[in-house]
């Protein structure tokens, strides 16, 4: 089963070939950009935040709802499983710091 339909595909194509801006999602701290072949650090805040976000501008516009909504459903059950103390593999993140520079 693919995650992606025919329409999907149109229409993250139609939504890219409407925009010249090419924006690339960095990691300030260790130079990591969203769509590199090394995995991020799973510790940093702003790796994260430019990985989530990657995913979510990746998908097409009527698929991203779709995304943040599991994404939040998952966040919920860390949260209970925290409280419950049975989250002991991470702690959760501070707000990441955003910077947008001009090229
Ligand atoms: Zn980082």
């Amino acid at each position: 089963m693919s995650l992606m339909t025919k329409a999907d595909r149109d229409a993250a194509i139609r939504e890219k070939l409407q925009s010249d801006v090419k924006v690339y999602l960095t990691c300030g701290i260790h130079n990591w950009t969203y769509g590199s072949r090394k995995p991020w650090d799973f510790n940093c805040p702003q790796c994260s935040y430019a990985a989530f976000l990657g995913l979510i501008m990746s998908l097409p516009p009527n698929r991203r709802d779709e995304m943040q909504d599991a994404l939040e459903e998952g966040i919920h059950h860390m949260v209970e499983s925290a409280e419950r103390g049975e989250l002991q593999k991470m702690d959760f993140l501070k707000h990441p710091e955003v910077t947008v520079e001009k090229a």
